[in-house]
């Protein structure tokens, strides 16, 4: 079928088969995939508001075990640079994030054998007594299966006992490309093959939970695999209509095992814009600006994006392997505005929350990201020792007094 033809279909508001998209990502020209998806945007907002949240993205533990050849984050087990954060190190981040209107933590981490599902709940218990109304969007689905695997429990049981304890909502992280031949060649199969990944999210769902959808492109997988991914989170939603929202971000080479080269803007363009197209059945669609920048995040509004992700109090992960921009609530809000749309606040649910807060009171600007840790810090938490490690390394460090 023609591009034009394509074209009319998406005009029309009919859902694209495979065919179709392909066809669509391929070959029409990028002015006009833009186009199309901003069409599919003011459909679903009319009222041109883009949102934003303010949180803070952190990462509870670099310890590792599943060994992804294209993150530059993980440490493996008994390295002199793994950390796992403290209690108290999480509180005083949650103080800072409150500080600056935040009402909500990202809180993933690597595949840690030495925390315990134990450690998890008492965190998020304490958490909630601290900061009762603080939200938590907390572990991507391989880390749930991890935990699974771990304690010997279904993930079924393992999701019920993380809300029990206080998870609100589940990142859609580890998703990567849903086809196993990509995720063999990504050494991330083992982790979380496209199914499982999916099926973890179907019982998040099912437990009542909402969560939020990823890809991460231009590693080594096609674009026929590209467009299968989506089409599986399509399917899904279909399903559960679980999913707020869906984030794609190309993969950062630097300091990876798999090395390469990163996807161009215009690539993360067409990208964004095909998803937003073939995800008919998703609300929310979030700009990466975190892997692209501010002025690509500010041009992904015209290629379908209908939020700015979050206010990045802290970054981890992409800054590990070569990205690290920062935009605080003022710059984003600009970025927002200078594209001619309205900035609103929202929650991990996407309800509006209201104005920016930094047009209501003084908030302290941030023009650097920080880090989960300072360089250097070898600190070992004292509440660790309550919880019994399970690698030979973990082991050591806990019976020595600190
Ligand atoms: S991407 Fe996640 S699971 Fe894979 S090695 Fe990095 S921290 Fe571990």
């Amino acid at each position: 079928m023609s591009v034009d033809r394509i074209a009319d279909h998406v005009r029309a508001g009919e859902r694209l088969s495979a065919a179709e998209a392909l066809e669509l990502y391929r070959a029409a020209p990028t002015a006009l995939l833009g186009r199309l998806a901003d069409g599919v945007r003011a459909r679903k907002h009319a009222e041109g508001v883009v949102t934003y949240i303010i949180d803070r993205n952190v990462n509870y533990t670099n310890v590792c075990v599943a060994k992804c050849n294209f993150c530059a984050f993980y440490r493996e087990v008994g390295s002199p640079d793994g950390y796992v954060l403290g209690f108290d190190e999480l509180f005083r981040k949650i103080d800072e994030t409150i500080a600056v209107g935040g009402a909500q933590l990202l809180l993933q981490g690597g595949h840690n054998p030495d925390l315990p599902l134990t450690w998890y709940e008492d965190l998020f218990r304490a958490i909630k007594e601290r900061y009762p109304r603080f939200k938590l969007h907390a572990l991507s689905p391989p880390e749930i299966l991890h935990l699974s695997r771990l304690s010997q429990l279904p993930v079924s049981a393992i999701i019920e006992r993380l809300i029990a304890a206080g998870l609100d909502s589940v990142p859609g992280g580890g998703a990567e490309i849903l086809v196993d031949r990509v995720r063999h060649l990504l050494h991330c199969y083992g982790k979380a093959s496209a199914d499982e990944w999916l099926d973890v999210m179907r019982q998040a769902h099912h437990a009542g939970l909402r969560t939020t959808a990823t890809m991460m492109y231009g590693t080594v997988e096609t674009d026929e695999e590209r467009l299968e991914h989506l089409l599986r989170l399509r399917a899904l939603q279909d399903e559960t209509g679980g999913f707020t929202a869906f984030i794609t971000w190309s993969y950062q080479p630097d300091h990876t095992e798999l090395l390469g080269t990163e996807a161009t803007g215009i690539e993360y363009l067409r990208t964004l814009a095909i998803a937003r197209i073939v995800l008919d059945n998703f609300d929310n669609l979030q700009a990466s600006w975190v892997t692209q920048g501010g002025k690509v995040g500010q041009l992904s509004l015209a290629y379908g994006a209908n939020d700015m992700g979050s206010v990045m109090i802290e970054e981890n992960v992409v800054r590990a392997a070569g990205a690290s921009y920062c935009m605080d609530e003022a710059e984003i809000v600009r970025n927002i505005e200078d594209a001619g749309f309205v900035a609103k606040r929202r929650d991990m649910h996407y309800e509006v929350l209201g104005d920016p807060i930094c047009r209501a009171r003084e908030v302290p600007r941030m023009l650097e990201l920080a880090t989960a840790r300072a360089d250097g810090d070898v600190h070992v938490p004292e509440e660790l020792m309550n919880y019994p490690a399970r690698s030979r390394a973990g082991k050591q460090l806990r019976v020595i007094p600190h």
